[in-house]
């Protein structure tokens, strides 16, 4: 027969599963030779019994509660159930993991009439004898009968109104007496029973009534969001009595070993005077500073200090204690991990290591990547945030938070911030005309797209915050107003955004800026010495570059050139070129926009030295720059001086249905090679020039986008080789390039063999190869998903997190054969999923060389490229 109650004392910290997260740190606590209230614990193992016989806790399972409660009784030398003597407990509940605030606690029990006289006796204190059974009684009423909360809080305030008082903590000892007798009235009232003077029955019940509330209805949901087998089933600890309502010198606490929002290494807390544990966290009574502690129980606090370093000693984090000071004696009552901020967990793990309780292995594994987005983008005031009010909520789309009046056309949104003015820039989806608005504005709203969107990814690209696709927003962009909820906000209105949650608030509320702190350069330091793969930044500009540089880029993996077409002086040559009717046309327009493109380059090779950066050629459709509403066309056209319609009709010879799967990427190239030459060129002159000047050797590659085929690999590379030939005997020098290609489309992967003979280097375009693979348009599909992922159909945002199945499949044929052409065959990602951890994760397991992110999630990809390495080591 199995052994189901274990004495604090026989258990160990190891023993989990059968004791529950709480059980087995009590008996840890208790062995440590810690002032914990003595107790067992019935075992996870006897819930489950409990299930299998029919709702009773069964016969051999009572025996031995019985025997332990023996031992109980022996050490704290009082009697359960005996008034000369009166022992009371507590049955707490807990699971192998941690299920906060999903089962019940109850506290208290064994009193009783009798009981109750008798405590008052001894502790000379009717007030704090009457106190407990009040409280008693309502919660066995409410937790193992079942009645509801509302009615015996209702008797209170009654009483409390009866009696002309404010404050619960007014009542006389009389009217606490009689309050005792309501609660009793209303028990046998609503149930019909009445409440049961039997200690043992008392704590047989509280048992049941812990085992049944792991199959309560928060628990059961509980567990399966966090996929929480139903089999595990909840321990049950019984332990012996503190009171922290026991009078003047008594309190209950709840304490962090260190800030849990700063991480400075500093006791952190609240009590209760007079209270018991629960009130804490009911929030009902407003607690005192933890230092109020050391000026009230100066002895208790210095006990408090030394036990929280022993704690953390033996547990090698920070920890949450849960206490009591029973009449100026301390007693502890739980110790686990404590939550913190992302700013907390850099400075505590750093400082782990400085006093030697942690290898940095241990410090940079236990940073969680999904929450270090914080570290670098503003928040809100904590205090301010608080009390903010929600209007609405949409996808949270980039990280950061952002207060601001509100604009509703990126001309407008500049114009307002040149002005001096925060400006919150709403649209109901952006496009590349926007972005000097989106550049200007402190945040972006939309009412449209999804997180891949052209919002959500400039915003991202530019560490702006930005909330996408929500639904609750009326935009009229001609009346300049916006609709959420049946409000209507005006331009110039305040509104904010966080766009980690996807809230949005009403008015303004304060940001605070991040900084960047010491310890956070030395977390990142001894993350790079761990990993492996190579990190790069997604950056199209020198500012970018700086950026990236800044959060320890070590190249650019994917530099785009189309926002460079975009810029108001190029606009019009760029529209020209690709409205013109002859070829002879077109090389002139082209040869007026190589210059620019020649001084882009060159800035960005100045600004990354000798470091690798890929350049891709011109990728989008023509028509992306071509005037798109009515207006835009009417002036355009006017411009040109061509009649309305006879533009239009020009424009939409170039327009295409499906965009996206058109004339875009290398066949722009093959259909006008006259485009990517001016690029090879501005390429080859940049680097040739720079080499010139700051004696850089620059090795520029040069990268292909949207091949299928190796014959359209072989035809571009030669348009490229080509140029370049020409470039450096007009120049008469030489430089090395590569030339490679992006990999975005099935067809690519399926033939990766082939093209690793023209190509260099790979880099997954896993946006595009992401769109091709399951055929989701990444720009129409963005609530579809959402649908898909709401009702289960898929596992999570493909175009947020890599879809390993099907996309990480094709990725992984495509190394292994593109190196088996090609062993030297270089590998990268550039997609936006490349900034999710558990892609790089799978990048590293792959044999990538590096990945490219956005320069805001640069850091991000240091830790988790680290954790990957380290527990890659740890699996071998
Ligand atoms: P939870 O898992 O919800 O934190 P606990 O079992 O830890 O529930 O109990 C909640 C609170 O009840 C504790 O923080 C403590 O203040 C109080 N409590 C639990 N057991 C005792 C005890 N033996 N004596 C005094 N207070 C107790
Ligand atoms: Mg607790
Ligand atoms: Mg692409």
């Amino acid at each position: 027969m199995g052994k189901y109650v274990y004495s604090f004392s026989e258990g160990s910290r190891e023993m989990t599963d059968v004791l529950g997260v709480k059980g087995a740190n009590l008996a840890d606590m208790t062995n440590i030779g810690l002032p914990v209230p003595f107790g067992f614990t019935v075992t996870t193992g006897a819930c489950n019994r409990f299930y299998e016989e029919d709702l009773q806790i069964a016969g051999d399972i009572r025996e031995e509660i019985t025997e332990k409660l023996e031992d109980l009784e022996n050490v704290t030398e009082k009697r359960f159930g005996d008034p000369s003597a009166p022992l009371l407990l507590s049955v707490r509940a807990g699971a192998p993991v941690t299920m906060p605030g999903m089962m019940d606690t109850m506290l208290n029990i064994g009193i009783n009439d009798e009981i109750t006289e008798a405590l008052a006796k001894m502790t000379g204190s009717e007030r704090f004898a009457y106190d407990t059974y009040c409280r008693f009684i309502k919660s066995y009423g409410t937790i193992v009968m079942g009645l509801p909360k509302s009615r015996f809080d209702l008797v209170q305030a009654a009483k409390r109104f009866n009696e002309g008082l404010e404050d619960d903590e007014e009542f006389t000892v009389d009217q606490l007496k009689s309050l005792a007798a309501s609660y009793k009235n209303t028990v046998e009232q609503l149930s019909g029973e009445s409440f049961p003077q039997d200690p043992e029955k008392q704590l047989m019940d509280a048992i049941s009534a812990v085992f049944l509330s792991w199959n309560g209805e928060r628990a059961v949901l509980y567990r399966k969001l966090n996929d929480i087998p139903d089999n595990m089933g909840t321990a049950v600890s019984v332990q012996s009595m503190v009171f922290g309502n026991m009078g003047e010198d008594s309190c209950t606490g709840v304490a962090f070993t260190r800030n849990p929002s700063t991480g400075e290494n500093s006791i952190f807390g609240e009590i209760l005077l007079k209270a018991q544990g629960a009130e804490m966290v009911a929030g009902l009574r407003t607690p005192d500073n933890i230092s109020t502690m050391s000026d009230l129980f100066p002895e208790c606090f210095e006990t408090f200090v030394k036990i929280a370093r022993l704690l953390e000693k033996q547990d090698k984090d920070m920890q949450n204690v849960e206490f009591t000071v029973e009449k100026n004696r301390l007693y502890i009552l739980q110790a686990r991990p404590g939550e913190r901020t992302a700013q907390a967990a850099v400075r505590i793990a750093v400082e782990m290591v400085e006093e030697g309780l942690i290898s940095k292995e241990e410090a940079v594994l236990r940073q969680d990547t999904s929450q270090m987005g914080q570290l670098l983008h503003r928040g809100f005031d904590p205090e301010k945030y608080k009390e903010a009010e929600v209007l609405a909520t949409g996808l949270p789309a980039s990280p950061g938070a952002a207060s601001g009046r509100i604009y509703f056309t990126a001309a407008e949104a500049e114009e307002a911030a040149k002005n001096g003015y925060e400006v919150l820039l709403i649209r109901q989806e952006t496009s590349l005309e926007d972005l000097a608005g989106m550049v200007a504005a402190e945040g972006i709203l939309t009412a449209k797209g999804g997180t891949t969107s052209h919002a959500a990814m400039v915003a991202r690209g530019i560490g702006k915050c930005c909330v996408a696709g929500c639904d609750s927003l009326d935009i009229d962009e001609e009346k300049r107003i916006v609709e959420i909820e049946g409000e209507v906000f005006e331009e110039g209105d305040f509104l904010s955004i966080d766009g980690s949650t996807g809230k949005i608030l009403r008015g303004k509320i304060d940001t605070v800026s991040p900084e960047l702190s010491d310890e956070f350069s030395m977390l990142m330091e001894w993350a790079d010495d761990f990993r492996t793969i190579k990190i790069r930044a997604n950056a199209d500009n020198p500012r970018e570059a700086r950026q990236a540089l800044a959060f320890g880029a070590e190249g650019i993996g994917l530099c785009r050139t189309e926002h460079m077409f975009f810029m108001e002086e190029r606009i019009p040559v760029v529209r020209r070129m690709i409205l013109a009717a002859t070829d002879g046309e077109r090389r002139r327009a082209l040869a007026e926009l190589m210059p620019f493109q020649k001084t882009d380059f060159k800035r960005i090779f100045e600004t990354m030295g000798e470091r690798p950066v890929t350049i891709r050629l011109l990728d989008p459709p023509l028509h992306e720059f071509l005037p798109q509403t009515a207006d835009d066309i009417e002036e355009i056209a006017e411009q040109y001086g061509m009649t309305y319609e006879e533009f239009e009709d020009k424009v939409k010879n170039i327009r295409e249905i499906n965009p996206m799967l058109g004339r875009r990427g290398c066949r722009l190239a093959i259909t006008h090679p006259e485009i990517i030459e001016m690029q090879v060129r501005a390429i080859v002159t940049a680097v040739i020039e720079v080499k010139r000047e700051k004696k850089f050797d620059i090795m520029p590659e040069i990268m292909i986008p949207l091949i299928s085929s190796d014959r359209e690999l072989r035809l571009v590379k030669r348009y490229v080789t080509e140029t370049a030939r020409r470039v450096m005997e007009e120049e008469e020098t030489e430089i090395e390039y590569r030339i490679g290609t992006m990999i975005e489309v099935p067809r690519a992967c399926l033939t990766a063999d082939k093209l690793a003979e023209e190509a260099e280097f790979f880099s997954f375009g896993t946006n595009d190869l992401t769109q091709m693979t399951y055929g989701f348009s990444r720009d129409d599909t963005g609530h579809l998903i959402q649908q898909y992922e709401g009702q289960g159909v898929l596992p999570a945002d493909p175009f947020h997190s890599l879809d390993m199945d099907g996309v990480g499949r094709l990725i992984e044929i495509v190394a292994k054969n593109g190196r088996h052409t090609r062993s030297n065959l270089r590998l990268g990602m550039c997609g936006e999923q490349a900034g999710e951890p558990a892609t790089i994760e799978f990048c590293h397991h792959v044999g990538m060389d590096y990945v490219s992110c956005s320069p805001f999630r640069i850091p991000m990809a240091r830790i988790a490229s680290a954790q990957a390495a380290l527990r890659g080591e740890a699996d071998l």
